[in-house]
């Protein structure tokens, strides 16, 4: 019975042992196979895949460059321009947005400097250009140079009347119109944003201004000036200003300030009539 007992024991021992030993095969082929799979496909698999797999997550994390592109591309309009109303123009003094941009503006056009060209295009920057004809009428090409660039030209009056607000209602609409049809011919489009001299507005001016074509008056919220920013609200740009700066000697300093002070924000700079989705 003992013997019996034992034998059974050493058969099942025995059994156990083989068993062990299949199963230790099989892993070890498997793991084998497994560890083959592994090496071979990685290298193989990367090799297609690699460059995607491999370059895209360093490109938005390394380089802050190359973060500008994707967070440029995320941007999505969240603000409609209103519609007129009464016959009236809404006026815009910043965008109500939560996305991070700016919107730069510049006026009236009187130093045409060459550099200031290279400056908007070495930093990418498209801006609403407000200019009036008193100051562009000697060169009305050079501003060509930014529509190129994706600028856009916008309407400053014809002879940038700082009483404006007190012209009578036909002189206004007559500066407004005038200015619209010769920036039209010149440029090929029609603008359809107006900036008053010195800024000032009344609901006749409004009215003018719709009656001539525009969709809105345009404002600022922030001023590039004299090599700095002057803010109206607070220290520092915030989602949706829109910003003033003039074509001056000092331009160079001026853009500066701005990108100085919109790189502080986190900001982007985006046209703000692409922004509004306006042609
Ligand atoms: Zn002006």
């Amino acid at each position: 019975m003992p013997r019996h007992l034992s034998f059974r024991t050493l058969k099942l021992k025995w059994l156990w042992a083989l068993v062990a030993l299949l199963l230790v095969v099989a892993l070890a082929s498997g793991g084998i196979c497994v560890a083959r799979a592994l090496s071979d496909e990685t290298p193989a698999a990367s090799a297609p895949d690699a460059a995607p797999a491999t370059a895209a997550p360093p490109v938005p994390s390394a380089s802050p460059t190359a973060n500008a592109l994707p967070t440029k591309s995320a941007i999505a309009p969240d603000f409609s321009l209103p519609p007129i109303e009464d016959g009236m123009v809404p006026v815009l003094t910043k965008i109500p947005t939560a996305q991070k941009v700016v919107f730069l503006t510049i006026d009236d056009g009187g130093a045409k400097l060459p550099e200031d060209v290279a400056l908007l295009r070495a930093n990418k920057i498209k801006a609403s250009l407000f200019l009036a004809k008193m100051f562009i009428a000697n060169d009305p090409d050079y501003f060509k140079q930014f529509l190129t660039d994706g600028s856009k030209i916008e309407n400053h009056t014809m002879s940038h009347q700082l009483n404006f607000i007190k012209l009578g209602y036909q002189e206004q609409k007559n500066e407004i119109c005038k200015m619209a049809d010769f920036e039209e011919q010149t440029y090929g489009r029609r603008p359809v944003f107006f900036r008053p001299p010195g800024g000032p507005y009344t609901n006749a001016i409004r009215k003018a201004a719709a009656e001539c074509g525009m969709k809105a008056i345009v404002t600022w919220e922030a001023k590039a000036n004299a090599g700095r920013v002057d803010y109206q609200v607070g220290q520092a740009l915030r989602p949706g200003d829109i910003v003033l700066m003039h074509f001056r000697p000092e331009f160079a300093q001026d853009f500066q300030a701005f990108l100085d002070a919109k790189n502080a924000a986190g900001l982007e700079v985006v046209l703000l009539e692409d922004f509004l989705k306006v042609p």
